[in-house]
């Protein structure tokens, strides 16, 4: 509108990760557009749902049958997650777990970790809903990833017990809660105790999927394949679309009529989801957030090294962060934190903020940024972290 141009950090919180108007996602949708817009799958079902489905089930984690229903935003899906879950166990508990975000519904604000702005004044808040302790590398020092699931499970055995648990919902790298990746065998000991107990293991992937961390999906990285996988964000390059994939037999547990919705796999978006999933794999994505990755990481560890107000640089893949704290403590700046996201969105770059304690500037470019606009960004938070001393 004011003839400004902002390099995007951000893709609209992780979702416009092939570009803002991938000319083959609009080609896809337009061709979609001009055929029909709605007709309820549940009523007159079409193929680009069951072209989704199948796209699902054979790109997720694990080669085991499965199962995809599609719904229309991120805490719808993990609302259902939860349905799913609850109806093949016939148990009823969910755990969550420290700085967890997993949407603004009602059970899905029982499961985000953070008071404000999410919950506050918003309750009476869903039953049933428990939280256990993340491993979270910076804030636990010394503790390593078997003994941080040790804890965790310690609190989930001792205030819930597996015989009422129905499942455990992680996000693999916790978005909102500030970029926190679990400690390596924190994920894999958890989903071998879920499996080991009868308790579903749900990985809440909707900021980490679809190519963002350098793998399809996060949990790939530890060799971790959950029991049921929720996505939405980057699944449809800004067309409204979630989907809760998983194993057959849980998947089928619902009665028919369970689960629904009006919208949900809308052709509109199902046409955007399956053009995102061919762009991922033809234009080699995965790679592409790889050296985003590379090559960010690397120049981040270069600030920090000359900036001790950054306490943290991590994240994986084109999903990285920083932390920053008062130098030498691990004691939040969140003021700082808020005077350099609004100073670089200034500046013509746009960054988001994050973190239970508000002071991680996470970064998430669309993969389609070419190099030279990954690196003017850089300098320009360069700039800004120099400006705000
Ligand atoms: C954004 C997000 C959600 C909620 O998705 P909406 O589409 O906003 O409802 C759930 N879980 C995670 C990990 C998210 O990042």
């Amino acid at each position: 509108m004011d003839g400004n141009s902002l390099i995007d950090f951000g893709s609209g919180i992780a979702v416009t990760t092939v570009g803002n108007s991938a000319p083959a996602l609009v080609q896809a949708v337009q061709d979609q557009l001009a055929s029909f817009t709605h007709t309820c799958f549940m009523v007159t079902p079409y193929d680009g749902y069951v072209r989704v489905a199948e796209a699902l089930n054979r790109i997720t984690p694990g080669d085991h049958p499965k199962r995809t229903a599609l719904f229309n935003s991120g805490a719808e899906a993990v609302e259902n997650a939860v349905k799913i879950a609850r109806a093949y166990t016939g148990k009823q508990a969910v755990v969550a777990f420290d700085h967890a975000y997993h949407g603004r519904t009602n059970l899905t604000m029982a499961m985000t970790a953070k008071n404000h702005p999410y919950k506050s004044g918003f309750g009476p808040f869903a039953g049933e809903v428990y939280r256990a302790p993340m491993s979270y590398p910076f804030r636990d020092q010394g503790i390593d990833g078997p003994a941080a699931a040790r804890r965790a499970i310690e609190v989930i055995e001792k205030q819930v017990g597996s015989e009422n648990l129905a499942a455990v919902v992680i996000e693999p790298i916790q978005g909102e809660g500030g970029f926190v990746v679990p400690a390596d065998g924190f994920l894999p000991a958890l989903a071998a105790w879920c499996r080991d107990h009868d308790v579903v293991f749900v990985a809440d992937e909707v900021q980490t999927g679809f190519a963002r961390t350098g793998d399809l999906f996060a949990c790939e990285h530890e060799g971790v394949v959950p029991d049921l996988i929720v996505t939405a964000k980057g699944i449809a390059g800004g067309l409204p679309l979630s989907a809760v994939t998983g194993r057959a037999e849980i998947m089928d547990a619902p009665h028919v009529g369970g689960l629904g919705g009006t919208y949900g796999g809308n052709p509109l978006a199902c046409a955007a989801a399956l053009a995102v999933i061919e762009m991922i794999e033809t234009d080699g994505l995965v790679d592409r957030a790889r050296a985003i990755g590379d090559l960010m990481a690397e120049r981040l560890r270069k600030t920090q090294a000359a900036d001790e107000r950054i306490g943290d640089v991590r994240g994986r893949g084109a999903m990285l962060a920083v932390e920053l704290v008062v130098p030498g403590t691990t004691e939040p700046d969140a003021d700082l934190t808020r005077r350099v996201a609004t100073a670089a969105h200034a500046k013509g770059l746009i960054v988001l903020t994050c973190g239970t304690f508000g002071n991680v500037l996470r970064f998430l470019p669309p993969l389609s940024i070419p190099d030279h606009l990954l690196i003017e960004g850089l300098d320009l938070l360069d700039t800004v972290l120099e400006e705000s001393r």
